[in-house]
């Protein structure tokens, strides 16, 4: 009976596929119904014979064309790096405290951090700030700068970080010219990937950050992901993470893969490091 009706539907299926063909094959004018083997003109001017792969159904274009749901237009920045229309701004120069809290004794409370010149910025002593929002997958574009001055060397050198869901952390790192450790510089993937390769400008100039991230996905184990995060990473337009797939939580001692625990949506995170790093224009997609 179950084969039966196997036959059925593969039968039905090969009706509906047959359909269209035929149906054009009575529309095409006599010269396109032929011939069975088509000819293809090679760059030395010989031909060659091509069999179709199917000689029973000849496919037009139509049915490998897909017209809806029609692809929803989202407005484009006038300058790119600016937030389209779709972005939801995280930080556009003025309020801090309307998207951010700071990461305070396990809990949060205001920002402590300043205004200066359109940016923000750690003070001594402040902590963290973390989005109130938290987001799965996501498009984020951040502009950071490290001082002018350069003081400190290797990761005491205008280190800050971008932390994706809380857990994941794409290092800030005044990288010009300051060796410290490939896989701890601008750009890493702290302590799992390094960048492909050192787009940093000089301190005291504007940099940015593209980040495309896909959340990880957990099956019944909390311990080990289904599929792990994905992320890209651009740094001043250059790519510097090719679609890398994380190993768990980005840490400063000890095995990503045993840190791995089952989590949802997360926040966005600017590290304060305890230098002063300033961040301006930060806007997010939710994919
Ligand atoms: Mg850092």
């Amino acid at each position: 009976m179950k084969t039966n009706l196997t036959q059925m539907k593969k039968s039905m299926i090969f009706s509906l596929m047959l359909l269209p063909g035929l149906l054009c094959l009575g529309q095409q004018p006599q010269q396109q119904q032929q011939p069975p083997a088509s000819r293809q003109q090679t760059a030395t001017g010989e031909q060659r014979q091509r069999p179709l792969e199917d000689s029973t159904i000849r496919m037009t274009h139509f049915q490998t064309e897909i017209w809806d749901p029609e692809v929803q237009m989202v407005q484009p920045a006038a300058k790119v790096g600016d937030p389209p229309a779709d972005a939801i701004i995280l930080f556009d120069g003025t309020d801090i405290n309307k998207e951010w809290e700071e990461a305070s004794r396990g809990g949060v409370k205001p920002a402590t951090w300043i205004i200066k010149d359109g940016a923000m910025e750690s003070v001594k002593g402040s902590g963290s700030l973390k989005t109130k929002r938290v987001f799965n997958d996501f498009q984020l574009h951040v502009e950071w700068k490290t001082p002018s001055v350069i003081t400190g060397e290797s990761q005491g050198r205008g280190n800050s970080g971008v932390y994706l869901q809380d857990l994941y952390e794409v290092q800030i790192l005044d990288s010009w010219h300051n060796r410290t450790y490939r896989n701890g510089q601008a750009g890493a993937f702290y302590k799992q990937y390094a960048p492909l390769v050192n787009a940093s400008r000089k301190p005291g100039e504007w940099q940015t950050y593209d980040i495309v991230f896909t959340a990880p996905r957990f099956g019944k184990d909390s311990t080990t992901y289904f599929t792990p995060p994905r992320a890209t990473v651009f740094h001043n337009g250059i790519l510097i993470q090719n679609n890398v797939a994380l190993r768990g939580p980005t840490t400063f001692v000890g095995i990503p893969e045993f840190l791995i625990k089952k989590h949802g949506a997360g926040s966005i995170q600017l590290q304060q490091h305890g230098n002063p790093v300033a961040f301006r224009n930060i806007w997010i997609r939710e994919l």
